[in-house]
């Protein structure tokens, strides 16, 4: 049967269900991903931008190389999204879709946080993570700041990750006894959706390094001349080169397509990924998946991933009659780098009931060896 898939997003989901869909589906079916940006970025591998331990082009790699692999790839920019008419606008294209699946990731916004976009660097961007880095070779003064400027954001351990590369790029330049490094995070914990055992050992790493750990403090504006911040619980602090993580939202284009739910992202089944309209799916970030503990299933590669594998082999089953997906099951694992060339092993059940079980192992070389050879397999899948 030939039928035509547009995937909106070449990130880690968007790659993952064409690539795997395309091996699934006879050559007469059509699939066709959209994506703004020339080059795939590998988010994990930010960190070691910064760290300086890889140059941005050893962390991307372009979007086109899909064209090989049998999907067209459309370099352009989703400007409507019309899901009941799997309709979509790319720039001056209509696109036509008998499957849609939507992989647009989050935006970072820092608009409703008053002088934050200039007051220091946005980690989470390439651009930002660059001059993170060229910043931190400067840096001789007193305090350094690491901030999330809103409670939920993708990879829950990457802000926490960076505190504790920061410490250990300043303890190889010598300098770590000069500088007070504080980590000011909005949410109540570290990584809280993996529970409380996971969120006493990230802390008790911050301790022993010295990172002094402010939870619950979310910050209401910033002032760039100043260098200084303030939060919603009247604390002000200073800072000499300040690291932030943007609150996130669902993209743009999303806001007016009817696809987004109460919490501001796509709610979706949560065991077939399918939204509330037909033949229309959504994975990776873009989407809000409660958890029975009240908080979100984090936004993280893993999952993205995981769930573009049960959306390829759902479309498949629709269009090929072969064995429908097995609901996805929501088993994560990362490893959080906490510098000195070791990183801890986390993973687990996050549609654990009541609560995801969650454990992380002490740091091991091992784990960080097992976090290089990851990132290197996700650039290197479809060259
Ligand atoms: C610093 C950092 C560290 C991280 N570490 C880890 C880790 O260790 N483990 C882990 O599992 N996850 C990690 N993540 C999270 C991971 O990168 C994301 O969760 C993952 O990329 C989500 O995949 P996605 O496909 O949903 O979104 P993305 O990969 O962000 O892809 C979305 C794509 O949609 C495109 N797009 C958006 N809007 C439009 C539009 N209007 N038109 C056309 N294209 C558009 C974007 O350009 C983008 O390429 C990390 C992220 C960061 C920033």
């Amino acid at each position: 049967m030939s039928a035509n898939v547009v995937v909106l997003g070449g990130g880690v989901g968007g790659s993952t269900v064409a690539t795997e869909l395309r091996g699934l589906l006879p050559s007469g079916s059509h699939i066709t991903l959209v994506e703004r940006s020339s080059r795939f970025v590998l988010g994990a591998s930010l960190l070691r931008v910064i760290v300086g331990e890889r140059q941005p082009e050893d962390i991307a790699r372009p979007v086109a190389t899909l064209s090989r692999r049998g999907i067209e790839v459309i370099h352009g920019e989703v400007k409507q999204v019309d899901p009941a008419g799997r309709r979509v606008v790319v720039d001056d294209r209509e696109l036509r879709a008998d499957y849609l699946v939507v992989a647009l990731g989050a935006d970072l916004d820092t608009s409703p946080i008053p002088g934050l976009a200039e007051s220091g660097h946005s980690f989470y961007t390439l651009e930002g993570a660059v001059a993170l880095r060229d910043a931190l070779a400067r840096f001789e003064r007193k305090r350094l700041v690491v901030l999330t400027a809103a409670p939920a954001y993708k990879c829950p351990a990457a802000p926490y990750e960076a505190a504790m590369l920061l410490d250990w790029v300043l303890r190889r330049r010598g300098i770590r006894e000069k500088v007070a490094l504080d980590m000011y995070a909005a949410e109540p914990a570290p990584m809280g959706v993996a529970g409380p055992k996971v969120s006493a050992a990230i802390r008790d790493l911050l301790a022993a390094k010295r990172i002094a750990y402010h939870p619950d403090h979310q910050v209401l504006r910033a002032d760039a001349a100043q260098r200084r911040i303030e939060f919603s619980n009247g604390v002000q602090t200073s800072h000499d080169l300040l690291a932030f993580v943007a609150p996130h939202r669902a993209p743009r284009v999303l806001r007016e397509s009817g696809l987004l739910g109460e919490s501001g992202w796509i709610p979706v089944d949560r065991g077939t990924l399918r939204t509330r309209f037909d033949r229309v799916w959504a994975v990776g970030d873009v989407t809000g998946i409660p958890l029975k503990m009240g908080k979100p299933l984090p936004k993280a590669a893993t999952f993205a991933a995981g769930e573009a594998s049960v959306v390829a082999l759902s479309i498949a089953s629709e269009m090929t009659g072969r064995a429908p997906a097995g609901p996805y099951s929501a088993m994560g694992e990362c490893w959080v780098e906490t510098g000195d060339g070791v990183a801890a092993h986390g993973h687990g059940d996050f549609f654990g009931d009541p609560v995801p079980v969650v454990a992380l192992e002490a740091p091991t070389i091992g784990a960080h060896r097992a976090k290089e050879d990851w990132e290197r397999d996700w650039l290197t899948r479809w060259a």
